[in-house]
Order: C-alpha cells, then structure tokens, then sequence
C-alpha cells in the first residue's frame, strides 16, 4: 500500500497510515483556517485547543487520575535523565535507579552528576538479559525516588509487575511502551517517554507527574529545567513543539478508535506472539536474547549462531521489505520493534519469513 515497508524502527518508527494521510490533508490548510498547523500561533485559540485534546486522550487512554499532572516537554527523554535528579534530588538526599539496560545508565550517569545515587540492581554488564524481580530491588526507604526503565529498548526486556515502594516515589521511563498495555499510573509517581515510538513523531516527550511531587520539587533551578513551569504554564511557558503534539493527538485519536490500551495489549501480545513463537520452534536456530519471563512485547531480540548466517539474514530480510531490524550496535543481532502501529500482517509476513529462512538455512 502507497509502497510503504514493513517497518520495524526502534524509534522513530512507523505511524498508523490512516493518521499520516489525515495529516497530510490537512497540513497546507488547517480545517478552513487557511494555514497549517505549523503555521499558527502556540497562544492561539486552535492550537489551544489541539494541546487539550492530546491531553484529555492521554488522560482517557491511560486512564490518569486527576491528582497528576501531564506536561509536554522538548529535549526527549533524555532531557528527564537530568530534570528528574534536578527537581528532586536534594543535596544530602539519594535515589536509586534499576540498571536494566543502556538507557537505565544514561540516566543514572547524569543523576550521578547532580547527586547521591545508588544501583538497585546491575545486570553484568553487557548482558541485560532480563528484569529484576520487584523484591529483588536493592534501595532505601529513604531514597527520594527509585527510577526504573520499564521497557529497555536495546536489549529487549520489559517489566511484568512493578515494585510496590510505598513512600518512595517510582519513577518509570516509559518511551518505549507507553500505552502498548492498560497501566495503573498510581503506581508511580513520574512517568515519562519521548514520544517517538509509540506516541508520535519526535520532538515531543510526555512527562506524567503526581501533583504532590510537584509541590515538592526544588525550585531553586532554572525556569525551563523545572517541573512548575510546565504545570504553572500548561506547557505554554515557551513556544511547544506545536506539530508534534498536533500528531500525539492524531495518534492517540487513533489508539482510541481501535479501542484503546486493552485492544493495543491484545494485539500486540498476539503480534509478538508469531514471532517469538518462530523462535522458540527454531530447535536453536533462532537465539532469544531475553529470559522467557522478561521478553519485551515491544523490542523482540535474537540472534543467529553463524555470524555469517544472520549477516546474511539480515540482507535478505531487507531485500524482502523487512527495514530497520539489526540489533543496536550495543546488542548486536536482529531486534524487531513491534510499536502499535506495526501491524499484525507485518509481523506474520516477518515470522514466516523467519520459518522460510530456516528452512532454507538450516
Ligand atoms: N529511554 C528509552 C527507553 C529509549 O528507548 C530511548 C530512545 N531510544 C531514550 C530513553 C532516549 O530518548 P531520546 O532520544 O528521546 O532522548
């Protein structure tokens, strides 16, 4: 269809096509308003009312309580590596943070810069290969937070059940499977993730915070690296990066239309489902990268055992319109990204072309 692949991005990755042609149609002239999107005011009344729109579908979608706050924010998630130690870590105070995975350390390499902050858990390095159990988190009751990475993008493993911490704030990066499943956010007292994977285009990161925390953030920092600002401002301090929470709000339109997060999980359980099913039925063949019970139902990773044989794999799986699945130069080996917007077609085509490979390589 209009000569799109089968793309299977890690991020930014493939959109719903019913929301790029939306956008497209209306991208020269905003309904009659004889502009685009682009093209308009951050303080006018329209856009105004596209920034409330993709916040009430956030809040319906992924069902926020009202005692939360949902800011927009540039700088991607990587920007909240910095902002969550700056608003909450107070001098002589300490956090702790799960390593799970490269992005779990990149966030704890920049709170490391700001405060006191200690591993909860650490996988050998290098390895990554799963999620710790809840209870086998190692942090204090006294900790202003324990930071997890609920879905570690690279590597392939998410969280099933997350830890219950009690007055210790949970804070979750969640860019690479925010709504792919129905999530209960009092668990947590931050979420955040860049948008590029399952929410939209890039350039746009959704921070979910407890209204309570907010009070509690340092205020002693600059303006536009603190919480307060956003949730003072709507999001409206500075200029937005309008487009692109224009396109959270297609997208998250969508994922309303299809039926919301219960109808995502469902299907993206039986979409990845085809493809780790032609691993596990591969007699080794095929490698899963992560254990059975951390397997990710959003970055599926594995391995061939011949260098020369997934090398191979991995040419003819591009020739075969497959784009974007080798490893993360950090993991190696094949990763299939399986965003919502990947559909179940795709990944049948995909797991069968895994079966026909064997075959013919075995
Ligand atoms: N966290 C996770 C889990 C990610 O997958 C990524 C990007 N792949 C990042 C953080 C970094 O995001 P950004 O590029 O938006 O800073």
């Amino acid at each position: 269809s209009q000569g799109r692949v089968y793309n299977f991005n890690a991020g930014p990755s493939t959109l719903p096509l019913p929301v790029l042609q939306k956008v497209q149609e209306e991208f020269v002239n905003f309904k009659g308003m004889g502009m685009s999107v682009i093209e308009m005011s951050h303080r006018s009344a329209p856009f105004e009312s596209i920034l409330e729109n993709a916040k009430a579908l956030l809040k319906e979608l992924l069902a926020i309580p009202d005692d939360y706050e949902t800011l927009f924010i540039q700088g991607g998630a990587s920007l909240q590596f910095t902002m969550i130690p700056m608003n909450f870590l107070q001098p002589g105070k300490t956090a702790s943070y799960a390593l799970t995975g490269q992005w779990a350390e990149r966030a704890y390499v920049e709170a490391q810069l700001l405060g006191d902050v200690n591993y909860a858990s650490c996988a050998r390095k290098g390895s990554y290969s799963r999620v710790p159990a809840p209870d086998q988190l190692n942090y204090r009751a006294s900790d202003e937070y324990l930071h997890i990475t609920s879905n570690n993008t690279i590597y392939g493993t998410q969280w099933k059940e997350f830890p219950q911490t009690g007055n210790v704030p949970l804070i979750a990066d969640m860019s690479s499977d925010i709504l792919s499943q129905p999530l209960d956010i009092s668990q947590f007292g931050l979420i955040y993730a860049g948008a590029q994977k399952n929410l939209g285009p890039s350039g746009v990161t959704v921070v979910i915070i407890r209204k309570d925390l907010l009070q509690q953030a340092n205020s002693n920092i600059p303006s536009m690296l603190s919480y307060r600002t956003y949730a003072e401002h709507n999001s409206l301090f500075n200029t937005p990066p309008t487009f692109a929470v224009y396109m959270l709000g297609e997208v998250l339109q969508w994922v309303k239309d299809q039926g919301g997060a219960h109808e995502m999980a469902k299907r993206n359980e039986q979409k990845t489902a085809l493809i780790y099913d032609a691993i596990d039925q591969s007699e080794g063949f095929f490698q899963g990268r992560a254990e059975p019970n951390s397997r990710s139902q959003m970055n599926i990773t594995f391995n061939i055992e011949y260098e020369q044989t997934q090398k191979t794999f991995l040419l003819e799986a591009e020739q075969a319109g497959f784009i974007g699945i080798a490893g993360h130069r950090l993991a190696g080996g094949v990763r299939v990204s399986t965003y919502n917007a990947v559909s179940y077609e795709a990944c049948q085509a995909f797991s069968q072309f895994m079966i026909d490979f064997r075959r013919k390589y075995h």
